[in-house]
């Protein structure tokens, strides 16, 4: 790691819309160091009045769906309007292994060619709590940097998707055009945090497919619970590769932010996400401390043995270890 700055380098930097200190202070938010920890809460700190004005969204699907070339193709439309634009994966099965290949700019050439996008793979963490929260922080950082479309990337496991649609407006959920699958993921609860599906690949072959398994969403759309009131979750064809839809997903994009906008849903989802932010990280430092509690480390791992083989009740044992360092229900 490069060597510490003094807090106001950092600031000045990002506030100028360097991407090198942008960069260098998003390692901050993610050591584990406390002095690191502390000084990335300073620069955060100042820069906060600069946050929350980029549109957020996030962007998932499983692997080979097809989000490094979307992602590609629609940041550098995105770009030629005059955005700037940042992606930040996270890839949920990098956190044992360390290291992400999402993040990787060789998946999205040209976006990691220009300079007017950033990307950054996640933090390879124990929690998905904790990349939650230092994503967030990073992507906080981003828009006091001046980019003004953030892309939370992410692989479609469950858990991670839930992570991501509380840290975005706008949730984007990239299908492949094979229905069967794809109704498997409504049910698996895709559909509880997608905002707008998209379904990739409708090209070619595919592309009779592709209609086919648009129709069978929205049917079965119809049929769910809507997770925003008044929001029927829209259905987009598109083809990444031959770029041919991007416009129609942008523009329903900001249809849902102009819907969210005029009916309040914007300012409530963003204050309960802060809200939440809070919880998140009460929840962490909570867990924090009890790991770190030397008693707690003493007998933790005989506890979780005496609970694995049946001699010793879980919520005994919990309240054993909870009472060493005298946090009680
Ligand atoms: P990711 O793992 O979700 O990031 O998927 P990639 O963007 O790396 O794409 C996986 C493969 O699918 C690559 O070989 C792409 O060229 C191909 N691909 C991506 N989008 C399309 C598309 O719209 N149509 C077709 N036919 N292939 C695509």
């Amino acid at each position: 790691m490069a060597p510490r700055l003094k807090a106001e380098a950092y600031i000045e930097g990002i506030r100028q819309g360097d991407r090198v200190m942008l960069a260098r202070a998003i390692t901050l938010v993610e050591s584990i160091r406390p002095d690191d920890q502390k000084l990335a809460q300073s620069v955060l700190n100042a820069l906060l009045s600069q946050t929350g004005q980029s549109l957020r969204i996030g962007l998932s699907g499983p692997p080979g769906v097809g989000k490094s070339t979307t992602m590609d193709a629609l940041g550098m439309q995105l770009i030629t309007a005059g955005h700037q634009v940042a992606v930040l994966a996270i890839d949920p099965s990098s956190q044992v292994g360390g290291g992400s290949i999402l993040g990787d700019k060789t998946r999205m050439p040209r976006l990691g060619a220009s300079e007017h996008a950033f990307i950054r793979p996640s933090p390879a963490g124990k929690s998905l709590g904790g990349v939650a929260e230092k994503t967030r922080e990073a992507l906080l950082l981003c828009e006091a940097a001046g980019y003004d479309v953030v892309i939370v990337e992410t692989v479609g496991v469950g858990q991670s998707e839930i992570m991501v649609s509380q840290l975005v407006d706008t949730f984007v959920a990239l299908m492949l055009p094979n229905a069967g699958d794809e109704l498997q993921g409504i049910k698996k609860g895709i559909i509880e945090v997608a905002d707008i599906i998209a379904i990739n690949k409708a090209d070619g072959p595919m592309a009779a497919i592709a209609s086919r398994a648009k129709r069978e969403h929205e049917n079965a759309l119809h049929y769910s619970r809507q997770r925003l009131e008044g929001w029927s979750v829209p259905v987009v064809l598109m083809s990444a590769l031959e770029q041919v839809g991007l416009q129609d997903l942008w523009a329903t994009v900001q249809r849902h932010h102009q819907f969210m906008r005029d009916n309040g849903h914007f300012h409530r989802r963003r204050s309960e996400q802060r809200t939440q932010w809070m919880w998140n990280h009460i929840q962490n430092q909570l867990l924090v401390h009890f790991h770190q509690h030397p008693q707690v480390q003493d007998q933790l791992e005989a506890v979780e043995l005496l609970v694995r083989d049946g001699a010793l009740s879980p919520v005994t044992a919990a309240k054993r270890l909870l009472k060493l360092q005298s946090i009680q229900d």
